[in-house]
């Protein structure tokens, strides 16, 4: 059985940054990298952005590495393999082919998986969900002969998607369970202003709303909403949330929650295992919680820092994520923890009327009150500075009528 000093379920950002910080160290360590999908690290960013999805750009700039860089760098990927199941008592893994790897230390980095529909008929062509490049390429094919869509959820897929399709000429609706968009994580007047914008781009949006019925005999031709209301359709994108695939851990001793539970260091509860990226529910220390969080920078960081950490070094991850997005004219970004649940006071920045409006998340701490987080529609470029205060916890409890004036500086609140 082929054993690793180093071995990384996950070849996405997060596994991939953890092998090649490990790399950049030691130079002689055996790494290898199990990945499920069969390809070399790719931009899923890229995926739903304009350039890629309208084939503006050629499909390669998806690539972030070839095949030569694991040779050149020594290290051994198995792509197109699973990992089935942890033996954490003799640190095995077994793979989707019955072969079994061992390990020194691992690293788990896995990734989220797109929630499905389930949902008689949900087996339908012509629904699509989009997480892998494989679920990229076969949307780009279908949008060359849909003529009408239909978007599922009030998140970032289903603007990013809704925008997309619109540009490629067809004619896109919306349905969304809740009141307006991306409730509840943003506030209403923020989600009007998202509206505002799809509508504005002629995208209908129909809201508190669910489908009951997929009509169509082999493709989907249209649905059927909970109030009979009949939408015809040859695609659907269903952007409907995430969730991690923990069957192969079971009986592995590993907590889970949500994602895999991990301490600062992104170490989990089990030996020389530590866990990376979208996957990981891992002690914030600058939030001082536990949170899972999902964006491209996060995860990368998250690689590098288990990485050091898997090669004996033992440094906190302390990072402020963020998140942007753009399209039909307006941008959105999102940084830090931007939870508005009671606790919180919420501060607010220009307003939608002006066209920019932002939302300072802040959590009152008794004598001190810190910003944990910020929304930002039309206003990105108040992002850095927002990131450095919740980095360095500054006590803004004195500043809150600054930071309600939408033309104070927030640069000059950094010590
Ligand atoms: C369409 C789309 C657009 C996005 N746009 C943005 C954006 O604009 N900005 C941003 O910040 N973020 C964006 N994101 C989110 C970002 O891509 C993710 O946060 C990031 O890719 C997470 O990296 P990761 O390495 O943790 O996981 P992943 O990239 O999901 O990689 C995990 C890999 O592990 C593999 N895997 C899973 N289970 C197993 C197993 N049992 N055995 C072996 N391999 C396994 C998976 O197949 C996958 O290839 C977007 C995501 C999508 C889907």
């Amino acid at each position: 059985m082929e054993k690793y000093k180093y071995l990384i379920i996950g070849g996405g950002v997060a596994g991939l940054t953890a092998a090649e910080t490990i790399r950049s160290k030691d130079s002689i360590a055996s790494v290898a990298i199990v990945n499920d999908e069969p390809y070399t690290l790719y931009s899923r960013v890229m995926l739903s952005k304009p350039n890629f999805f309208l084939g503006e750009i050629p499909f390669d700039s998806v690539w972030l590495k070839n095949e030569d860089w694991y040779k050149k760098n020594n290290i051994n990927f198995f792509g197109g393999k699973k990992a089935v199941k942890l033996d954490s008592k003799n640190r095995t893994i077994i793979l989707s082919d019955d072969s079994a790897l061992r390990y020194e230390k691992l690293l788990i980095a896995t990734g989220v998986q797109a929630r499905k529909w389930n949902f008689p008929n949900s087996d339908k062509k012509g629904i699509y969900y989009l997480r892998t490049l494989e679920d990229g390429r076969v949307i780009m094919n279908a949008i060359k002969s849909a003529k009408r869509a239909i978007t599922i959820g009030g998140g970032f897929i289903s603007f990013e998607t809704a925008d997309l399709l619109k540009m490629a000429g067809i004619d896109t609706t919306m349905i969304i369970r809740e009141n307006y968009f991306w409730e509840p994580l943003l506030d209403e007047e923020s989600g009007r202003m998202i509206e505002g914008a799809l509508k504005k781009g002629g995208i209908k949006i129909i809201y508190k709303s669910e489908v009951k019925e997929i009509v169509g005999k082999t493709n989907v031709e249209a649905v059927i909403l909970q109030d009979n209301t009949k939408i015809e359709c040859n695609m659907i994108i269903c952007g409907i949330g995430v969730y991690c695939d923990f069957d192969w851990l079971k009986d592995s001793g590993l907590k889970t929650n949500r994602g895999i539970l991990a301490d600062e260091y992104l170490k989990a509860n089990l030996p020389d295992v530590w866990v990376a990226g979208d996957v990981a529910e891992f002690k914030d220390i600058t939030l001082d919680e536990t949170i899972q969080i999902g964006n491209w920078v996060n995860a990368r960081e998250h690689g590098r820092i288990a990485g050091l950490n898997m090669i004996g070094e033992k440094i906190p991850f302390k990072f402020v994520s963020f998140y942007t997005t753009q399209g039909l004219g307006i941008s959105i970004a999102f940084v830090g923890d931007v939870r508005s649940d009671k606790s919180r006071i919420v501060i607010k920045r220009g307003s939608p009327q002006k066209n920019s409006y932002g939302r300072v998340i802040i959590l009152d701490k008794g004598a001190r009150k810190e910003i944990e987080g910020a929304t930002l529609i039309n206003r990105t470029s108040e992002l850095a500075a927002i990131a450095k205060l919740i980095e360095k916890n500054i006590d803004v409890s004195d500043k809150l009528d600054k930071l309600g004036d939408d033309n104070f500086d927030l640069k000059s609140l950094i010590q």
